[in-house]
């Protein structure tokens, strides 16, 4: 597969494949972190999806696209994190942290040269901590995802909330990128949040986001009799 580079409108990469050869094309970035993760992700729909043309935003997870389509581009994107970061390597550059926070993710991001949101979701699948990640806009949340481990009845908030710090980085662009403690019902609209407290750290994201890493405290992560009647909103 050939790599080129350009300034593309509307997408991350292209791949056009014929034969036994393909080129991918690149959008130009300033985080170089993006253009690998780009071409892993291109470099995964020709291993797996060969025969087709893609136009690709890449790590993305609130893409509308049609349910096929958004499958192998998921596909694309599991691939390509496991190609950039895989968990042998990733797994011991994450255990030394006692506190978890963007400054920490940074320090992950710059061992593997890859974008800040790929690497909190790396961090999110490989299920080593209690965390939830999500992006919201100032009016709601665009998308979560949650390590495996953490139970379903733990509901995120559909909109930010007057006392969360992620309020702040929408509204003044004041970022809180170490962890800080807020009561679990400022994030979590079940009745038992407020029981509870979490860690909150949050920088911004693309388009006027936020991005948001919740930690929950261990007597969160206990599975109840009802945990499984409740859904992801994934
Ligand atoms: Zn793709």
């Amino acid at each position: 597969m050939q790599v080129k580079y350009a300034q593309l409108d509307g997408c991350d990469a292209t791949l056009v494949g014929f034969g036994d050869k393909a080129i991918a094309t690149i959008r130009r970035s300033d985080v170089r972190g993006r253009e690998r993760f780009s071409i892993a992700h291109e470099l995964g729909h020709w291993e797996m999806h060969r025969g087709r043309s893609f136009q690709c935003r890449v790590d993305e997870p609130d893409r509308n696209f049609p349910s096929a389509e958004k499958g192998r581009e998921r596909e694309a994107d599991v691939y390509a994190a496991h190609l950039l970061m895989p968990a042998n390597l990733f797994n011991p550059a994450i255990t030394g942290f006692t506190t978890l926070g963007f400054e920490q993710i940074n320090e992950v991001r710059q061992q593997f040269d890859t974008s800040l949101l790929a690497t909190a979701l790396r961090l999110v699948n490989v299920n080593a901590r209690p965390i939830v990640f999500a992006c919201y806009t100032k009016e709601k949340l665009v998308w979560s995802l949650r390590a495996r481990d953490v139970p379903r009845r733990w509901q995120l908030c559909k909109r930010l909330d007057e006392d969360s710090f992620a309020i702040d980085v929408v509204q003044s662009g004041k970022l809180h990128p170490v962890p800080g403690k807020q009561p679990a019902e400022v994030w979590f609209s079940n009745d038992e949040a407020d029981d509870h407290e979490i860690t909150e750290c949050c920088v911004a994201g693309r388009n006027g986001e936020v991005w948001v890493l919740l930690t929950l405290n261990s007597d969160m992560m206990e599975e109840t009799d009802n945990s499984f009647s409740y859904r992801d909103s994934r």
